[in-house]
């Protein structure tokens, strides 16, 4: 019944924006849905397991469709004034006002996510669009001072198409992540989702070309495999620069793509962020905040707090406070208000998780809480990637579940004795994305906080961002940066343009003379 429901309710919300909801032409392409030609996909209901949609793969005809368009809207997009396409991109973010539910319903069904987290998502989607519309007329080149008889300017110019590829975990904030910065930087995207999460970065840029009156094809959305339609796009030489959300092990086929084209790219990859408590910490948000850290989104995070490192003598109290916190999660079907944990997305995901806890244990680990299915959930979800939130003891720096990123909702906690010892351990992962720092003692937060080898630090907090402010990684999480700034920059490069003011010109030979 589960399903049946599922199914039905899918229906309607593709209908609603006029895809066919047995079969739905997955792409959105030169200002159209269109359907693949590749190979049919599966979605699978997070929930139970079964057959929720089909689609087909974009395939090469479509990517290339995508990039053709891709071109031409470019130019009528830097044929517009700065400030228009400002102006245009504010009612692009104004024109998602009123598709909040739809779309959080469409999320949380594709991807097993909690509907209050979806529309908190939709909604970051629509700060992304109206933050950067703001710098569209603002971005500017320069004047350099050259000591020599020449005018010499610094003119900031777009790549021309991009290439995008995101994940299956945030399939709509990603898309709106890196879609504003791309397009407010005078670039057109085609952008392809994860093969898991298809649908709704599609219809996001139907609402937001629609609204944003944006020249059909400035977004490109090609849904398909990694192996087909992705790499069809990395190794499609109009396109001129890459920037890639996943996997470490996926980042690297990117950056080689890149590499072979000598195309730039961004990776922003995965992490095994450290959360470090002090025994001088305020506990009770430090556990609070240990909670949020790793259980949101069922720990299908990035920036997931998945190492809970305490000091020594805390560590007993903290971990009894934080086995009741953890069991007192609602664990339910995404689709429910109440729910604050859902389903992991996908089956490969959860056996790869059950495998990670048992492996854990056999290695001397002790289950603190977790590690088995939740009870309470109705019958038809038995076969569902259900996952109760996981803490783990004993477990030594060197435990593959110590090392790796798990993705899912457990934890693992290790102690700590000082200052110098808690940095140790939490910079010893490959990974380098984020990490957090609880204790009263400011001077002592701070210290520690500018040790992290990590792009993201919080004290006495965990998981704030803002598309104002840098994100991006250290080490195997990553390089580039998205948001703030740092993010609209690596949508850009320069053009140095010189001018001869002398009246008579004279040929620089070498380096020395101009
Ligand atoms: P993944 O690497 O398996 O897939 C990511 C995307 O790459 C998908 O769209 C996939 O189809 C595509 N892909 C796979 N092979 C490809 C190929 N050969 N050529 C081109 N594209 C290819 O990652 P995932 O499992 O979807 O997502 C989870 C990962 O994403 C985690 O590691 C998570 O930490 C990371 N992530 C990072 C951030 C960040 O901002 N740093 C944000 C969200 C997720």
């Amino acid at each position: 019944a589960l399903n049946q429901q599922a199914r039905d309710r899918l229906g309607l919300l593709l209908d609603a924006y006029g895809l066919d909801p047995q079969r739905p032409s997955a792409n959105w392409v030169d200002g159209q849905f269109l359907a693949g030609d590749g190979e049919t996909i599966t979605l699978q209901d997070p929930v139970t397991n079964q057959p929720l949609l089909d689609y087909r793969d974009a395939g090469a005809t479509v990517v290339q469709q995508a990039v053709e368009a891709g071109i031409r809207a470019q130019h009528q997009w830097m044929a517009l004034s700065a400030s228009e396409r400002g102006r245009r991109l504010q009612a692009a973010s104004r024109g998602l006002e009123g598709h909040e539910e739809p779309l959080a319903r469409l999320e949380s069904l594709i991807a097993g996510k909690p509907v209050r987290d979806c529309r908190g998502e939709v909604d970051k989607v629509r700060e992304m669009f109206e933050y950067y519309a703001g710098w569209c007329d603002k971005q500017h080149g320069e004047v350099i001072d050259v000591p020599s008889s020449h005018l010499n300017y610094v003119q900031r110019v777009p790549y021309g198409v991009v290439g995008q590829i995101t994940p299956w975990n945030a399939p709509m904030f990603t898309c709106g992540w890196q879609l504003a910065p791309a397009l407010a930087a005078g670039n057109a995207a085609v952008l392809k989702p994860s093969e898991l999460t298809p649908l709704t970065s599609a219809v996001l840029a139907m609402l937001l070309e629609h609204s944003g009156r944006l020249p059909a094809g400035l977004i490109n959305i090609v849904n398909g495999l990694g192996h087909t339609t992705g790499s069809t796009l990395t190794t499609h030489p109009e396109i001129a620069k890459l920037v890639f959300v996943g996997s470490p092990e996926t980042g690297r086929l990117i950056a080689e793509a890149g590499a072979r084209r000598l195309v730039p790219s961004v990776l922003e990859l995965g992490g095994k962020s450290a959360n470090i408590v002090f025994n001088d910490a305020a506990l009770d948000d430090a556990v609070a905040g240990a909670q949020a850290a790793i259980f949101a989104a069922a720990g299908q995070s990035c920036v997931a707090g998945s190492r809970l490192l305490l000091q020594q003598d805390i560590a007993e109290s903290v971990c009894q406070r934080l086995a009741r916190a953890a069991a007192s999660i609602e664990v339910g079907l995404p689709g429910e208000e109440a729910t604050r944990m859902g389903p992991l997305q996908n089956a490969a995901q959860y056996q790869r998780v059950r495998q990670l806890i048992d492996d854990a244990i056999a290695d001397g680990a002790e289950l603190l809480t977790g590690g088995t299915r939740p009870e309470g959930l109705p019958d038809d979800a038995a076969q569902g990637n259900f996952l109760a939130p996981t803490v783990l003891t004993k477990v030594r720096p060197d435990m593959a579940i110590a090392q790796e990123e798990v993705f899912g909702p457990v934890l693992v906690v290790m102690t700590f004795e000082d200052e110098a010892d808690a940095i140790q351990l939490a910079n010893g992962t490959p990974f380098g994305l984020a990490g957090a720092v609880w204790s009263q003692d400011t001077g002592k937060a701070l210290r520690v906080a500018h040790q992290l080898r990590a792009g993201t630090v919080w004290v006495n907090g965990y998981k704030s961002i803002n598309v104002m402010s840098p994100f991006g990684g250290f080490g195997d999480s990553g390089y580039g940066r998205s948001s703030g700034l740092d993010g609209l920059r690596e949508y850009t490069t320069t053009r140095s343009v010189w001018v001869e003011t002398a009246p008579k010109a004279s040929a620089a030979m070498g380096y020395g003379s101009n």
